[in-house]
């Protein structure tokens, strides 16, 4: 699944189509019915975490968007589309639309709309309307813009398929975008707490350092996207490699300079990793995939995890990255 920094750079490649009418719609998506979206308003877009939300508004005239089936469509394989496309950014805002609402802040907290989730598949007014698109990347998902992605080898099979998006969107302005390889369903509002954002201006130091503190292997909490939302597999390892931290060490032996210092490796790594993504660079990883660390010693990998919980391969240096001693 894309990490915190994709996410951000889809959110900005979506940005510019805000106030935007959707025009003309495609896509395989059978859940969520292309065409439910011919001639709703693109309001506005947030990113949380992981999450992508886009706000679409009716016409008037129209009813809600979101009639429907709160089930969200299954990943499916196929879709290769990797790497946003480059931008040949749509007209800008086109016929801005506003109404009550359309655009909230990023501090919101508290669910919107009054009926919350158990509304869901209601057909309501527009009040309680789940006018929320939310969107989950799968392993390969990506937001093109103004091109599809194209086949870049031959199937098992020899033929060169190109992927298939799953919504496309054509905007009054004369750009589209298209989605691949995602999860997408309506909700009432973005119900995501941006103090736990790593990438978001408001994300809270002080929350983090104490679930950092906890008495459990800091590799686990740092992938708690109750805490860290935005935080995956990459920038966990590379952030505890260069804070130098063994990954099962507890957060509550380590001293606060030593989990401030994890901190800002974490937010530091997350925010180069995105600027050089909006630059086009490739990701500069010192331990993630591995064999030897920069130092040139032999990297040791294992998948750990939370008993019974998800056990994710983590890549550690036992020279850089000592094991405290217990
Ligand atoms: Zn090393």
């Amino acid at each position: 699944m894309p990490e915190g920094p994709s996410v951000r750079k889809f959110h900005l490649l979506v940005s510019p189509f805000v106030g935007q009418q959707v025009v003309r719609t495609g896509g395989s998506s059978k859940k969520l019915h292309p065409d439910g979206f011919q001639a709703l308003w693109l309001q506005d877009t947030q990113v949380h975490g992981k999450k992508l939300f886009l706000r679409f508004d009716p016409d008037e005239e129209m009813g809600p968007p979101g009639n429907s089936n709160p089930v969200p469509e299954h990943l499916c394989g196929g879709a290769q589309g990797k790497g946003a496309a480059d931008q040949k950014q749509a007209s800008g805002p086109h016929g801005r639309k506003t109404s009550d609402g359309a655009f909230r802040s990023l501090e919101l907290v508290v669910p919107q709309g009054s009926d919350g989730p158990a509304c869901v598949g209601e057909d309501t007014p527009a009040g309680g309307a789940e006018r929320w698109l939310q969107v989950r990347f799968g392993l390969f998902g990506s937001i093109w813009v103004n091109e599809f992605s194209r086949a870049k080898k031959a199937n098992k099979r020899g033929d060169w398929k190109d992927p298939v998006p799953r919504l496309v969107l054509h905007f009054a302005g004369g750009g589209f975008l298209v989605f691949y390889n995602c999860q997408m369903s309506w909700s009432s509002s973005p119900m995501v707490r941006v103090t736990c954002d790593i990438l978001s201006e408001k994300f809270h130091r002080g929350q983090a350092l104490e679930a950092l503190g906890q008495a459990q292997p800091v590799c686990y909490t740092l992938l708690d996207q109750r805490y860290f939302s935005g935080l995956g597999n990459v920038i966990k390892n590379e952030a505890l490699y260069r804070a130098g931290i063994h990954p099962l060490a507890l957060g509550s032996l380590l001293s606060p300079s030593r989990l401030e210092a994890l901190l800002d490796h974490v937010v530091e790594f997350s925010t180069d990793w995105l600027q050089g993504k909006l630059q086009g660079k490739q990701r500069h990883t010192e331990i993630y995939q591995k064999a030897q660390c920069p130092a040139g010693h032999q990297v040791m990998k294992e998948a750990l995890g939370p008993p019974r919980g998800f056990q994710r391969l983590t890549w550690w240096c036992p020279h850089c990255q000592p094991q405290l001693p217990r």
